[in-house]
């Protein structure tokens, strides 16, 4: 049950605030028909290998089929749209707002996002690890190896073993630092460093969190609901 008094306050807050920043995670894309990474039935659930091992860049380089397969089927929806809140997210990031995400699915681009940093990178930024020529999608659905020189494909996603891009993480640290009003959805908040960023807002700034889950940390208004409700509301 989501507390209407809780709805008029975060509108009012969106209302007053300069500039806000929207940090969000798979919860706000599983209504597009993306699965989420670690709930029971997300693209984790039922896998032999733990997250950490498959989508490594050890696991790319030395048994590249097997992530090629994994990525192909667990992860790619090129027929996804963005809901309602992907567009919700647009519209106030194209007014006054930066988002950060952590998704990889480019739905808040296809909303129309034009202030937007995807901290983990994009699935549908793909090249060639040899040459560095980029490849479309269409063709990486083919194979990973790449036609031209023979290399190995990927996807240009952040994976376990690399580093966050330094461009990604000073653009979301800026942001952070310009907000007065932080909306957190679809996030459980748990994956370092992206729940670090909590650190380098403003002193006063307000905090909200929209999301099925309480996360942990202090000094945060929090609606738990389906973020889906909530930002039909807003
Ligand atoms: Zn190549």
């Amino acid at each position: 049950m989501i507390d209407s008094k809780q709805i008029t306050q975060l509108q009012t807050d969106i209302k007053d605030a300069n500039h806000i920043t929207f940090l969000t995670g798979a919860g706000v894309s599983t209504h597009s028909g993306i699965p989420d990474y670690r709930s029971k039935n997300g693209i984790y659930d039922g896998v032999s290998e733990s997250p950490e091992t498959i989508l490594s860049d050890e696991t790319l380089y030395h048994r590249p089929e097997f992530f090629y397969d994994f990525v192909m089927k667990n992860m790619y929806f090129p027929d996804a749209q963005p809901n309602l809140i992907h567009k919700k997210i647009a519209q106030i990031c194209n007014q006054k707002g930066d988002l950060i995400t952590q998704n990889v699915d480019n739905l808040d681009h296809k909303a129309g996002n034009q202030h937007m940093t995807e901290f983990h990178g994009s699935l549908y930024n793909i090249y060639c690890t040899k040459c560095q020529k980029a490849v479309s999608y269409e063709e990486y659905a083919q194979g990973y190896e790449h036609k031209d020189c023979g290399g190995i494909i990927r996807p240009g996603i952040v994976l376990y073993g690399e580093a966050i891009n330094p461009d990604n993480l000073s653009r979301s640290v800026n942001a952070m630092e310009n907000s007065d009003l932080i909306i957190i959805s679809g996030t459980s908040f748990v994956v370092y460093p992206f729940a670090q960023l909590l650190a380098y807002k403003q002193a006063g700034a307000k905090v909200w969190a929209i999301n099925k889950t309480e996360i942990p940390a202090s000094g945060i208004n929090s609606i738990i609901g389906d973020a889906l409700d909530v930002f039909a509301k807003l």
